[in-house]
């Protein structure tokens, strides 16, 4: 385990993001156990530092001047997978691709809504990701969370997950989660992971860099990217970000984009379907950093 203080030149956060944005972290640190965890969260209370996770990057916009924070990556046993029984059981860093290929050869199914969801199974608790009808909360039994404070494990009612929310806090660091998974035969899930795959390549970006939904899904019938879209702004680009083209809740980084780029559409798109639908969106991607939307 190594601490490195940030300079933008070596620990960018823009290489950990998939929009491909963000500048340095103030620390960074690849703990790659439990115990290299729980010695770098005391250190980091010791100094007076704040504590942020980051996962894949897959739903995160960092600040251009990066964060004042000591940021993880979770390495090692935090991002193993292992099967018991009908149990997976994965560390907080381990990805959704290797949860769901280890769950098919084990027999196991009920994991093929992440199949589209390029995150950790840390990111997507403290997200409650979902697709296609199903989210973390419907197969996750229990998750450990480590924090300054101790540990807890804790089940989606504790977790207060519900449409891509939790009740977990920056510092909460999700080490370890717990699906309850059930008997399917293995070309059946591949069959249905193929499908699932072959939807979403045709209705959004997924060969651009991009941070996947940028607002949530508002009540009622139009989805945020059909508010998007009717207020003519699929395409629309300021700097190198790109309200795409393919489906208007996604921003492309269209090359060169930075996160004021990307911060500014979303304020443009948030003001634009506001005057014309009255809908206040929400937004879905995390922010890392001083990072805000201007109010409506
Ligand atoms: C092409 C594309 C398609 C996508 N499709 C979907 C989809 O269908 N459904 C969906 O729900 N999402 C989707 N997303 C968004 C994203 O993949 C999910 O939100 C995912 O769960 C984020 O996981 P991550 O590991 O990348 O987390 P990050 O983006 O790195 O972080 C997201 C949040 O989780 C926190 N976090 C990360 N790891 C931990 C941890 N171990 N402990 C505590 N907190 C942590 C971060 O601090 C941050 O607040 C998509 C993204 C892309 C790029």
């Amino acid at each position: 385990m190594s601490v490195l203080a940030g300079t933008r030149e070596h620990v960018a956060l823009s290489r950990f993001t998939t929009i491909g944005t963000g500048g340095p972290a103030r620390f960074l640190a690849e703990p790659a156990s439990l115990e290299e965890l729980v010695e770098l969260l005391g250190w980091a209370r010791e100094a007076g530092h704040a504590v942020e996770t980051v996962g894949l990057g897959s739903n995160l916009l960092v600040h251009d001047d990066g964060v004042g924070a000591l940021v993880l990556r979770l390495g090692g046993s935090l991002a193993a997978v292992r099967v018991e029984g009908e149990t997976l059981v994965a560390g907080g860093g381990a990805r959704n691709a290797v949860c769901l290929h280890r769950a098919r050869d084990a027999g196991l199914g009920g994991f093929e809504f992440a199949s589209a969801i390029p995150g950790t199974v840390g990111g997507a608790v403290r997200m409650n990701a979902g697709a296609y009808g199903r989210d973390f909360a419907a197969v996750l039994v229990q998750a450990t969370v480590v924090s300054a404070d101790g540990f807890r494990t804790a089940g989606p009612e504790a977790l207060g997950l519900s449409y891509r929310h939790s009740s977990l806090r920056p510092g909460d660091v999700v080490a370890e989660v717990r699906l309850a998974l059930e008997r399917r035969d293995p070309a059946e899930i591949s069959t249905q992971v193929t499908a699932l795959l072959g939807q979403r390549k045709a209705t959004q970006p997924t060969n651009r860099r991009t941070f996947g939904s940028v607002f949530k899904n508002p009540p009622g019938e139009n989805g945020a990217g059909r508010l998007i879209e009717q207020c003519g702004l699929k395409g629309y680009q300021i700097g190198g970000a790109l309200i795409s083209p393919r489906h208007a809740n996604f921003i492309e980084n269209a090359g060169g984009a930075s996160s004021a780029d990307a911060l500014a559409l979303m304020a443009e798109a948030r003001r634009r379907v506001y005057a014309q639908h009255g809908v206040e969106l929400e937004h879905e991607v995390r922010f890392l950093g001083p990072l805000e939307l201007p109010p409506l």
